[in-house]
């Protein structure tokens, strides 16, 4: 909605691509203000009037600008480690409305987050209790703790991006979880505060997760009357986009779906969303530097590759490339696997694309705003894209591009 052809030329809101790729050079990231705003809008709506916390899920898209301008909306933070708390203290979020979830937080990462004052950490074991117990006991502060507990229930998604099942890595078990709460209600060094749950990812329906809901609720319940209360409910986030052809379920249907199970509770809902926010907030901007006709396939080299975008190769993920000129009809569009420079067949960002395109020309692989940036690396020592923020007419370089230099800065050479 917010990436548009205007005059021919595709557009960040009012900022045409190729404005952008003249200024920062390409690859570059692009995301759109406005699309993020209201996606997080879609989630304040459905959720307005009940006491809720919407805990953005920072691994999707970490950029601090990404970070301050949802924390200005009124967002929580879901975090997965002490790297991620310092970008959301840095973005000027806020840690009490912090949540640090992740199956291996360090004693570090456990101090830091204690001494920010998150409203919780979520543990997923009894070793890390034991861990929390005593590290709270050494700074002399009560932990606020949920579990995160497994409901055993199938997202009907990836297996790679399915978290809610019994052989997961992820959570406590779901048998398991009375016998972990009593054991923390009885550490003076921890509050219990409440429970979460995340089933997994790219959810397009709600039936997996108002089911999740309920069995979470159920076992609230039961832990009531055992005596031990909680303020919060989280149900983790999940929520699916469209990067092809999906119909997911808009998000007031999961929503409307919680808030039917959690009819007359008084828990403080939680959702932490990463992809829904900031999944079609995003495109990566890439220039075509080759055409390689080949015997059974045709080839296009473009300078973005699998360590800017590794969605392709990691989960053989579907993004939509859209010409950054507006196609002419009738114009004949040749098929191509469209691939970058990195030295590794996996290095592809589509394949089997019709698209007319020369060398030199922009093209945007959309849906790229979560876990695009956030997942790059420096494989074949290259350099990280920029990041570009849009809103409205003007853009603002929210990451400069990496330098080499910065690519061996701390490496050095032994004096043999
Ligand atoms: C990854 C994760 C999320 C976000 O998942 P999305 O699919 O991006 O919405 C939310 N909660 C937890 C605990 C997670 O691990």
């Amino acid at each position: 909605m917010e990436f548009a052809y205007r005059q021919g030329v595709l557009c960040a809101e009012q900022v045409p691509l190729d404005e952008i790729a003249r200024r920062v050079g390409t690859p570059c990231y692009v995301y759109s203000r406005a699309a993020i705003e209201r996606a997080y809008g879609e989630f304040a709506r459905a959720l307005s009037g009940r006491r809720a916390l919407i805990a953005y899920s920072v691994k999707a898209n970490s950029n601090l600008a990404v970070i301050a301008l949802l924390a200005r909306l009124g967002a929580g933070f879901d975090i997965v480690s002490g790297g991620e708390l310092a970008r959301v203290r840095a973005a000027g979020g806020d840690p009490r409305r912090t949540l640090f979830s992740g199956v291996g937080k360090t004693e570090g990462e456990i101090r830091q987050a204690l001494e920010a004052g998150v409203l919780c950490l979520n543990l997923e074991s009894e070793a890390e209790l034991a861990r929390v117990v005593a590290v709270a006991a050494h700074l002399g502060v009560r932990a606020p703790v949920a579990f995160r507990v497994n409901p055993d229930v199938d997202a009907k998604t990836h297996p790679y991006i399915s978290t809610g099942m019994r052989q997961n890595k992820f959570g406590v078990a779901y048998a398991e979880a009375e016998r972990l709460y009593a054991l923390a209600a009885r550490q003076p060094q921890v509050q219990v505060v409440g429970i979460g749950c995340h089933i997994g990812s790219l959810m397009l329906g709600a039936g997996p997760f108002v089911d999740a809901a309920a069995r979470i609720l159920a076992l609230t319940q039961r832990l009531e009357r055992e005596g031990i209360r909680l303020a919060h409910i989280d149900l983790g986030g999940g929520f699916g986009i469209r990067y092809r052809d999906e119909a997911p379920a808009p998000i007031a249907e999961f929503v409307d779906g919680a808030l039917g199970v959690l009819a007359g509770r008084n828990e403080t809902l939680i959702l932490d969303p990463g992809r829904a926010v900031v999944g079609n907030a995003g495109a990566l901007l890439t220039r075509v530097e080759y055409l390689k006709p080949g015997e059974s396939k045709n080839f296009l080299v473009v300078d973005a590759a699998m360590n800017d975008l590794i969605r392709p190769a990691l989960y053989d993920a579907w993004h939509e490339v859209r010409p950054v000129r507006e196609p002419q009809a009738g114009v004949r569009a040749p098929v191509f696997d469209i691939v970058g420079p990195v030295c590794e067949s996996a290095d592809f960002l589509a394949r089997e694309r019709a698209v007319a395109a020369a060398p030199g020309d922009l093209l945007a692989v959309m849906t790229a705003g979560a876990y695009g940036m956030v997942m790059s690396s420096n494989y074949n020592t290259r350099p990280r894209a920029a990041e570009v923020m849009v809103d409205g007419s003007r853009m603002h370089v929210v990451r400069q591009r990496e330098r080499l230099a910065d690519l061996y800065t701390g490496e050095s050479i032994p004096s043999w």
